[in-house]
């Protein structure tokens, strides 16, 4: 059976794994996989290393605008690893993105008006073939309002942060558990708050929340969705 044309929205809180489950359906299901996260993560970095983010967290909004037009995005596959990773240029920042120093100032750069736009053209760039799973915040509500299947993922915030921990610290990052759950929960919060395209599940997704979840269980639960809607066998 060859791979559906539809679009697979999943969007939730930070940390719910959003990115981990999209993968593991996008290798399943021979769908692409896009990270839009990766996206403003990738802007953030942009803007800090550009000196545009201040030590007090101001933004100078004119200077990124006019910046941001030359910035380059891209997703390319690594080839010892076969794993996507997000580009500037020629440089792979995946590493870099991942960083909390990024994560404390991603919402504030998320909520601009022009930041929006200019991922959203983007991902409707990269989305245009269908046969394709992206996630993000906004993507079945403004981004794909057509996606044919949408998912809202949802799990307790310390649950997310002792993930999350446990992710840096397998990096090699030295974190520490309070400022992970402190940066979770201010993310949601400025996430779901913005005025444009704010963090809301879409009354056609379907919830799903994964507190005590496995991955098995949730690709068991994901197998169940797509062979019922859409006939589908993995
Ligand atoms: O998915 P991830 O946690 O990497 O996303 C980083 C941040 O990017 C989110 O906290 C949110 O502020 C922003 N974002 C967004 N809309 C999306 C995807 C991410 O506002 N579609």
């Amino acid at each position: 059976m060859s791979v559906p044309k539809i679009i697979i929205a999943i969007d939730g809180y930070a940390s719910t794994g959003k990115s981990s489950f999209a993968k593991m359906i996008a290798a399943k299901y021979g769908f692409l996989y896009l990270d839009s996260g990766a996206i403003y993560r990738a802007v953030t970095l942009f803007a800090l290393e550009r000196g545009f983010i201040s030590d007090n967290g101001e933004i100078d909004q004119n200077s990124l605008k006019e910046a941001l037009s030359g910035l380059k995005v891209t997703f390319r596959r690594e080839a010892s690893t076969q794993k996507s990773e997000t580009y500037i240029g020629e440089r792979s920042v995946e590493k870099e993105i991942r960083q909390l120093e990024v994560s404390n100032y991603v919402s504030p750069i998320a909520v601009i008006p022009f930041v929006r736009d200019f991922v959203d053209n983007l991902l409707h760039k990269f989305g245009e073939d269908g046969a394709i799973v992206m996630d993000g915040r906004d993507i079945g509500t403004v981004v794909f309002p057509n996606a044919q299947l949408k998912i809202f993922m949802t799990a307790d915030a310390e649950i997310r942060a002792r993930r999350r921990e446990k992710e840096l610290l397998a990096k090699g990052e030295d974190v520490k558990f309070e400022d992970i759950l402190k940066n979770v929960l201010e993310r949601d919060y400025i996430d779901s708050h913005r005025e444009t395209a704010p963090l809301k599940k879409a009354d056609d997704a379907i919830l799903l929340d994964n507190s005590y979840m496995t991955m098995e269980q949730q690709m068991e639960w994901f197998d169940a969705i797509i062979r019922e809607r859409f006939g589908y066998e993995s």
